[in-house]
């Protein structure tokens, strides 16, 4: 099983304990004690058997790295004292010695009884074929375990570290920054020995390091496995997206195997990825949700690759649930449709109302508009599409069937249930409203789709004038739930879903 091991910057004796503490609470397996952060260098040689005492002391494994300037650590004393300082630890009990692989090349010391890793970084890029370095470790010393660490600029690169870990597993391999994020999550998959956690964001010791908590908490490495289904978010950016934290308590409430990965996947980048995907099967994906700037692309794809697309995702003309069947055939869908439905639905009964003959005025004219306006023509709604440029809006309502106009014709809107589509009022825009509040009247259903914050300054204006509000959020969950049944074939858990998103 892989293990979950956690830098420590050693920067004086009572950090070490503080820090060290924080990783055993937070059920870290291993302890990495990073030396080059002791504040004074000159007395670190006469501190190592204290440190080491110390780092014991927690009943974890022990990692020792005295990393040097020259690989991207602080230690600037000399080579000879480094190795001193180095094979104290070991006799003092370390389990693991990490030592760069230039270092060894030109000295190996003797460990023993610790296991040496021998570490190979490169924080700006990643080596064409990351197999050479591995062969050299082994060359230089085959008792050695093999560390490469290398920034990935692209979800590509990424791929050369899988197929690295697959190839030689029970080495440490990482992808570095956050289009690696995937290599560190799913070590426990392809058999990579450790993976490092920071204990928090500013405690973090390479690009991309996520914390100990989500580790544990929202991603749950510990229980990877090579049985673990994958799945993922496809977007760009994707650090903000909250379905990993709702997918993955999702799974683990089921008790499924399976990981939910953020992916992030640059606006030219997605049939490249969804090509590796499908020529590694052995990374057992089977669906992702997938949003800005890709539903589009994700159509397309799944048709070029002669796929199913469920009819709701062609008329919108987006799809934003890719499924992978156990035979590589990919299908399409768009939840929002059903997620944006349900939120409606359920927002009209409380005002005692259904959906056919309700007059909807819908304000925007994109993707989540184009959703909601299919959902709503199918069930009979009258719906006026209100949009900034209004060939948007008039192309939208000759593609459903319904009515248009400018923003400048709100105020003469006679409809009891207002949707905004737009972006406006979402973070860090949370001023603005896109209607003027004098024509919100309390006997309507005002649905705002956005949901950052989750109380919009349309919504304010709705809740004070007496009218129904529906968050975006209960769209949001209920896509997820939508999503959750098509990606595992089992009913949804609908209140922990909910509860996970703090509603
Ligand atoms: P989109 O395709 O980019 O469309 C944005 C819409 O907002 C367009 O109609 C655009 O008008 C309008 N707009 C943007 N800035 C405006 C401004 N300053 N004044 C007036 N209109 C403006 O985006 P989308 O994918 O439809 O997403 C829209 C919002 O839906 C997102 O911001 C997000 O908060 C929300 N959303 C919610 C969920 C959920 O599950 N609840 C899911 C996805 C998205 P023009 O056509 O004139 O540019």
């Amino acid at each position: 099983m892989t293990k979950i091991i956690v830098p420590i910057k050693v920067e004086n004796l009572d950090r070490l304990r503080e820090q060290a503490q924080a990783a055993l609470d937070g059920k870290a397996d291993m302890l990495e004690l990073r030396l080059d952060y002791w504040q004074n260098p000159e007395t670190l040689w006469h501190n190592i058997g204290e440190i080491m005492r110390i780092g014991k002391s927690y009943n974890l494994k022990v990692l020792v790295t005295c990393r040097a300037g020259w690989e991207g650590g602080l230690y600037s004393g000399s080579e000879e004292t480094r190795m001193s300082i180095l094979k104290a630890a070991a006799n003092a009990g370390a389990n693991y010695i990490d030592l760069e692989l230039k270092a060894a090349q030109k000295h190996l010391p003797d460990f023993a009884p610790a296991y040496t890793i021998l570490s190979f970084h490169d924080f700006d890029g990643m080596p064409d074929d990351p197999q050479e370095i591995v062969d050299t470790i082994s060359t230089v010393c085959p008792t050695a375990i093999a560390k490469i660490a290398c920034k990935a600029s692209s979800i590509t690169e990424t791929f050369r570290i899988l197929d690295l870990l697959k190839a030689n597993p029970g080495i440490i391999a990482i992808a570095m920054g956050y289009e690696g994020i995937i290599t560190r999550l799913t070590a426990g998959k392809f058999g990579g020995r450790l993976t490092f956690a920071a204990l928090n964001n500013a405690d973090a010791t390479a690009p991309g390091q996520i914390t100990l908590e989500q580790m544990t908490e929202m991603y749950h490495v510990h229980k990877c496995s090579p049985q673990t289904k994958l799945f993922g978010v496809i977007g760009s950016p994707i650090s903000h997206s909250r379905s990993p934290e709702i997918h993955n308590r999702a799974f683990d409430h089921c008790g499924f195997d399976g990981m939910y990965l953020p992916l992030l996947i640059g606006p030219d980048e997605f049939s490249i990825f969804m090509d590796n995907i499908s020529s590694r099967t052995w990374l057992d994906f089977s669906g992702f949700s997938v949003t800005i700037p890709h539903k589009h692309n994700a159509l397309e794809y799944i048709k070029a690759k002669c796929g199913h697309i469920d009819p709701a995702a062609e008329i919108i003309g987006a799809v934003n649930t890719i499924i992978i069947g156990e035979d590589g055939k990919l299908s399409g869908y768009n939840t929002d449709y059903y997620g944006a439905l349900k939120a409606i639905i359920d927002g009209l009964a409380r005002n005692s109302r259904t959906l056919p003959g309700t007059k909807a005025a819908i304000v925007g004219s994109g993707g989540v508009a184009r959703a909601i306006v299919t959902a709503l023509v199918d069930n009979k709604v009258e719906v006026t599409i209100y949009n900034r440029t209004i060939s948007r809006a008039k192309e939208l309502a000759e593609t459903c069937g319904c009515k248009y106009a400018g923003l400048e014709k709100l105020p003469d809107m006679q409809a009891s249930l207002l949707i905004n589509c737009t972006s406006l009022g979402m973070e860090p825009d949370i001023e603005s409203c896109p209607v003027d509040p004098e024509i919100i009247k309390p006997d309507m259903v005002v649905f705002d789709t956005v949901y950052v914050p989750l109380e919009t300054k349309l919504l304010k204006y709705a809740h004070a004038s007496g009218a129904v509000c529906i968050s975006g959020l209960d769209m949001f969950i209920n896509q997820a739930v939508k999503q959750f049944e098509l990606f595992t074939g089992k009913e949804a858990p609908h209140e922990t879903m909910s509860n996970t998103m703090g509603k």
